[in-house]
């Protein structure tokens, strides 16, 4: 039996007052819980408060208008994956939050608890016998990196499902960093090169998540996303594939691709000129997809070998831009 650690549950009454709890007790925040509870059984983390989200007022819900889809970040997952607009208007969206977990996790699970996860690594997610036999990891009460072997930096993998996609829709989160101050910034600028619980954001510790706002895409936009995990039922990605596109006819005018599950943060290819003002032929489909293989540097941190995962990473790339081209 895996025991919660004792801890005294919050209940704000408003935002700022969840902030200002986070900013001065020892705390975290619980949003559906279906990461966090599965963490504290496996004493990841031994907060003595917990600040539950639910309940919040104007957290919750999805607004479409005319320049940008808000979605507010206690919005259930499931929720997401059936709003019929999401689905229209950028349906590589709803195809990831759609590959999260299972049905019952999505609907307890929230987009906004799936964009602040935690980085997750084989010799982390563990019991805390299993981690305290081997020696605990820098990641959770040790020193050490058992993934690069020295006590430098933690490399566990990004593992939500819904940030590749988000990133290569350009989202901007909406966060309270301090009661009253409300900082608007883009999820690409989110994640550090570090997999520490504390370090992994760049923004203060106990900001909390009010809003992702996704940009509405111009016409002719076309997103997929493919997703490597070795069952195809309830599991953390191996690797993931996020294109979002727009084509003027046959011809790409924009591509963005953002890989998943590879380090602390997800990686967004720096240039795609090959692909952008031609037709996507298979000459020009095989030569971003080498170009992807080439740039996914994948950690032992996550299941599947890093050779296979970064040839899967071409793989991918090809069969979701000939499921996008025209
Ligand atoms: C068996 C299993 C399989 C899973 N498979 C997948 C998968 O395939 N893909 C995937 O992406 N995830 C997966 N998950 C993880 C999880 O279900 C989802 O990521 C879910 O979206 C987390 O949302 P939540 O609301 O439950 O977050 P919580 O568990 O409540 O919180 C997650 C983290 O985010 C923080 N947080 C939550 N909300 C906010 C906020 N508004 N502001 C600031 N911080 C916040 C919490 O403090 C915590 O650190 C899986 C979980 C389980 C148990
Ligand atoms: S990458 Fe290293 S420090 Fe980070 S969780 Fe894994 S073993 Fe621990």
């Amino acid at each position: 039996m895996l025991r919660m650690p004792a801890f005294t549950l919050q209940q704000p009454a408003s935002v700022d007052e969840a902030v200002r709890m986070r900013a001065e007790l020892d705390s975290l925040y619980l949003a559906g819980g279906t990461d966090l509870l599965v963490n504290l059984k496996h004493h990841l983390q031994r907060p003595a408060h917990v600040i539950d989200l639910r309940g919040l007022p104007g957290l919750d819900g999805i607004e479409v208008g005319a320049d940008a889809i808000r979605i507010g970040a206690l919005t259930p997952l499931a929720t997401v994956e059936r709003d019929a607009r999401v689905r229209d208007i950028v349906p590589g969206l709803a195809e990831a939050v759609a590959s999260i977990a299972g049905p019952q996790h999505r609907e307890m699970g929230t987009l906004g608890g799936n964009v602040m996860l935690d980085t997750r690594c084989l010799f982390y997610n563990q019991t805390e016998a299993w981690r305290t036999a081997l020696g605990k990891c820098l990641k959770a009460d040790g020193d050490w990196c058992h993934v690069i072997g020295s006590p430098k930096a933690c490399v566990a993998a990004q593992s939500s499902d819904s940030v590749p996609m988000l990133t290569a829709l350009g989202a901007v989160l909406e966060l309270r960093t301090a009661p009253g101050e409300v900082r608007e910034v883009a999820l690409a600028d989110l994640f550090t090169k570090d997999g520490r619980y504390d370090r992994m954001h760049t923004v203060p510790r106990e900001s909390l998540l009010e809003a992702i706002r996704i940009p509405r895409p111009a016409a002719g936009h076309r997103s997929t996303y493919r997703k490597v995990r070795s069952r195809q039922a309830v599991d953390f990605p191996q690797l993931g594939v996020a294109v979002a596109a727009t084509f003027d006819g046959r011809t790409c005018t924009a591509v963005e691709i953002v890989l998943g599950a590879l380090l602390p943060s997800p990686r967004q290819l720096p240039t795609l000129d090959e692909a952008i003002g031609v037709e996507w032929t298979d000459a020009v489909v095989e030569a971003v997809a080498d170009r992807v293989r080439r740039f996914a540097r994948p950690q032992r941190s996550i299941h599947g070998d890093p050779a296979w995962r970064r040839h899967l990473a071409g793989v991918e790339t090809r069969r979701a831009m000939l499921y996008l081209r025209p």
